[in-house]
C-alpha cells in the first residue's frame, strides 16, 4: 500500500471504471443526496474514472452535467455521460434507420436529429417509432405510433423504467408509455436504455477509451435496470438503497448485487475494502 492511498488524496493510480446511475444516487428529484459531492472527490481522488449512465432522454449530456452540478455540486464533463437518447441515435444509425416519429422531449428530437434522422409528422410513415418519456403525451400520438408499427416501422424504446422518483412519489416513466404503444399495436419495443445492449455498446466504447485498470463497478438504485446491467456485462455492482428501492427484501433473487450500500457515502470505504480483500486472496 502506498501512503497517498492511505488519505484519499493520492491519485494518478488507476483503478477502474465506475458507472454511476444519476437519479436516486447522487440526487433525489431535485435535492442531492448528503454527501454525494464529497464521495465522487475522494474516489476521484483514489484514482477511479466516473461515468454518468442514465436512461433519462428528455436531456442532452451537456444539460444532464449541468444537473448534477445544479443539483448536487458535482461538476463533470458532458463527454462522461451516456443517455438512452444517445443509445437510441446510434442503434438507428446502425441500422439504417433514417426516419422516426417520435413519442418523446424536445431534447430527444434534437440527439436523434443530430445523427441525421429526419423527425417526420403523424401525417407521414416513418422507418422508426421511438417512444420515451412525454409529458404532453396525448391519445393521438399513441394512435400513430401504434399504426405506424403494425404498418411496419419499427418499434424503440428508450427504456421500459415504469416510474421515475420524485420528492413527492413515483412519476409515470417512459416505460409506462411505452407500454401503451405495446398494447395497441401487439408488438413488443427494441430497447435501447439500461439493461439492454445499445446503452452497453456506448457505455463499453467510452470505458475502453479511458486509461483504467480492469475493474468496472456500476452503481444504482433500480435492480431491474442497474445490476441487471452490470450484470449483462459482466461488471461487479452496487445497490445503493437512497432512491426507487428502500430495503434489501426488495431486491430479486437474481439480481442480488455485490454490495448494498445505504447511500453513495459508503462507496469508497467498501470499494477500499473490496480491493484490499482481493488483494489479499491473491497474495
Ligand atoms: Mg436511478
Amino acid at each position: 500500500m502506498n501512503m497517498t492511498d492511505q488519505d484519499g488524496k493520492g491519485g494518478g493510480q488507476a483503478q477502474g471504471t465506475i458507472v454511476f446511475d444519476l437519479d436516486g444516487v447522487l440526487y433525489l428529484g431535485n435535492a442531492p443526496i448528503a454527501g454525494a459531492a464529497e464521495a465522487i472527490a475522494i474516489l476521484t481522488a483514489q484514482g477511479w474514472q466516473l461515468l454518468f449512465a442514465t436512461n433519462n432522454s428528455s436531456k442532452t449530456p451537456r444539460a444532464v452535467a449541468d444537473v448534477l452540478y445544479d443539483r448536487a455540486g458535482i461538476v463533470v464533463d458532458g463527454d462522461a455521460v451516456v443517455t438512452s437518447g444517445m443509445a437510441v441515435a446510434s442503434y438507428l444509425v446502425d441500422h439504417g434507420l433514417r426516419s422516426a416519429f417520435v413519442i418523446g422531449s424536445p431534447e430527444l428530437r434534437a440527439t436523434l436529429e443530430e445523427v441525421s434522422v429526419s423527425i417526420i409528422p403523424h401525417d407521414q410513415a416513418p422507418d422508426a417509432v421511438v417512444v420515451g418519456l412525454d409529458r404532453s403525451l396525448t391519445y393521438a400520438k399513441i394512435g400513430h405510433a401504434a399504426r405506424s408499427i403494425r404498418r411496419g416501422a419499427a418499434f424503440i424504446a428508450t427504456n421500459l423504467d415504469p416510474t421515475i422518483p420524485t420528492a413527492t412519489g413515483e412519476d409515470p416513466g417512459a416505460g409506462t408509455i411505452v407500454a401503451a404503444v405495446a398494447k395497441a399495436s401487439g408488438r413488443a419495443p427494441v430497447t435501447c436504455g439500461k439493461p439492454h445492449q445499445p446503452m452497453l455498446d456506448l457505455v463499453s466504447a467510452k470505458i475502453s477509451s479511458l486509461p483504467v485498470g480492469n475493474s468496472v463497478w456500476m452503481v444504482g438504485d433500480r435492480p431491474e435496470t442497474d445490476i441487471a446491467f452490470a450484470k449483462h456485462a459482466g461488471w461487479r455492482s452496487v445497490l445503493t438503497l437512497s432512491g426507487i428501492t428502500k430495503a434489501t427484501s426488495a431486491i430479486p433473487e437474481h439480481l442480488i448485487p455485490d454490495h448494498v450500500v445505504r447511500s453513495i457515502v459508503e462507496l469508497p470505504d467498501i470499494l477500499k475494502n473490496d480491493a484490499e480483500k482481493r488483494s489479499a486472496h491473491e497474495g
